[in-house]
């Protein structure tokens, strides 16, 4: 028995697809404001003798995932029944895919602490969404009553799975992060909606290069719940084998609240199952249309092409790109003003305010900000004096400039700043004395003052230049 532990975790990530209408049926998908089973016709609900017909653009938006993920496009794809049965499933089967996916053998390249690691992708599958299940009273194992609202039923979700390649809780993180990034420059995902995207974990424990029994780790509807769901239930395999007892094969459920991991169920195997083709749905013939499916340019080229045509550092680029709309943004700003200057605005300034509110790109007009960061680059306004006025300009709602010109926040004339220097000189005799006897700390002091009477608008620089020709004048 040795601590010589690896983790060994595969992922299944369900995406809904953003279409406007279910996968097999014309029921609308927006149904997240709308009353419990509003948004359902006899296909989602599941009722004898009504038919599935798939939706064109649920398809298309899978083929562009799995072009974007390097997999093999299969020529013809079919769906198959998965027959379980679960109270949001009321036809009793789940219409999936089985042993001809759409999408099979791609790759997906993640970034960990700087190190690049490619991580396979066995197959991302089409599907329907079940109901959804409200626990009244708390927790899946705590509540006394649930309900069942069918609007989610037949959703369509792309269910992208991950080989075992998967080597800790972050990297994890780093896959779903990574694949959220590139859903939402492919334009088929909704980061918006609760549930959009959840992912399943299996995990087990190669101990001495021997492989332990997996856990099935499902619910987990965050990122930041993917990270604390696999620190858990890796501790607690880990404890188990330490204390020389075994994993139990077994599906768990996530709890969020708590953090925990719990026992649901057996895991069921594949033969549980018994798939058997969806006699209703013809098979789809990829050839007539998949080559025309466009996939356009990715967050990591994107990121190369950023560092290359703008100058900017690896992390600038990293933060300018990660959300497409960031991106869009920056790189309308950078047509009129210097690129790298644009870029520090927008990664460091930009994003640090919408953060702080809680808002979102969208509510900047890309050239009003430039207009701002073009009176910095004209050397017309201080950095301070621009992020007063962006930050005004964020919370009312107003362009930017507009604020610089009420408040009068351009930079002082060299007039008004030598004046303000000497006048701060004349006031304060004792610091003016300190500064003499040696105390460099002193101008710091001083640089304040004349800030304060010009207002913030006075440039440091200059201010702490006039100031030491001004005294240093004194000295002799
Ligand atoms: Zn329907």
């Amino acid at each position: 028995m040795t601590d010589d532990f690896e983790v060994v975790i595969g992922l299944e990530i369900h995406v809904q697809l953003d279409t406007a209408t279910k996968m097999f049926c014309s029921c609308s998908t927006d149904y997240e404001d709308s009353e419990p089973n509003t948004h359902t016709c006899p296909v989602c609900l599941g009722l004898p003798g009504s038919l599935p017909v798939v939706n064109e653009r649920a398809v298309e938006y899978a083929v562009r995932v799995g072009k974007a993920l390097d997999c093999d496009v299969r020529d013809e794809t079919r769906f198959h029944r998965k027959n379980y049965y679960y109270p949001d499933l009321p036809k009793n089967f789940q219409i999936s895919q089985y042993d001809a996916p759409i999408n099979e053998d791609g790759e997906l390249v993640v970034s960990v602490e700087g190190e690049d690691h490619e991580i396979g992708i066995r197959r991302a599958h089409m599907e329907e969404d079940p109901g959804s299940l409200m626990h009244k009273g708390g927790s899946i194992e705590r509540s006394n009553y649930t309900l069942v609202d069918y609007n989610r039923s037949g959703t369509p979700l792309l269910e992208i799975v991950t080989e075992p390649d998967v080597r800790s809780p972050d990297e994890a993180r780093a896959v779903v992060e990574t694949l959220r990034e590139i859903l939402e420059y492919l334009d088929v995902y909704d980061a918006s909606r609760s549930g959009a995207l959840r992912v399943d974990a299996n995990v087990s424990i190669s101990q001495d290069g021997e492989e332990g029994n997996r856990t099935e780790v499902k619910n987990i509807g965050s990122t930041k719940g993917v990270v604390r769901a696999l620190r858990y239930e890796v501790t607690r395999q880990k404890n188990r084998l330490k204390r020389g007892g075994d994993v139990t094969q077994e599906t768990r459920h996530y709890d969020d609240d708590r953090g925990v991991t719990v026992t649901l169920r057996e895991k069921e195997e594949e033969k549980d199952y018994r798939y058997f083709e969806e006699a209703d749905i013809p098979v789809i013939r990829t050839t007539e249309f998949k080559d025309d499916v466009h996939v356009p340019e990715l967050p990591r080229e994107r990121r190369a092409r950023f560092e290359d045509e703008y100058g900017v550092s690896d992390e600038v680029a990293e933060k300018l790109t990660s959300r497409k709309a960031v991106a869009d943004f920056y790189e309308e700003v950078a047509a009129s003003v210097d690129a790298e200057l644009a870029a520090t605005w927008v990664a460091d300034e930009l994003l640090r305010e919408l953060n702080y509110r809680d808002a979102d790109v969208d509510e900047v007009e890309a050239d009003e900000f430039a207009a701002l960061v073009s009176l910095v680059a004209d050397d017309e306004l201080t950095d301070a004096n621009a992020v007063d006025a962006l930050r005004a300009a964020l919370d009312e709602g107003r362009p930017p400039v507009g604020i610089v010109e009420e408040r009068d926040l351009r930079k002082a004339g060299e007039d008004e700043t030598v004046e303000a220097t000497r006048a701060a000189i004349d006031e304060n005799p004792d610091a003016v004395e300190d500064y003499l006897g040696g105390d460099n700390e002193a101008i710091n002091f001083l640089v304040g003052q004349v800030m304060q009477k010009t207002g913030g608008s006075a440039d440091p620089a200059t201010v702490n230049e006039v100031l030491r020709e001004e005294l240093d004048g004194q000295e002799s």
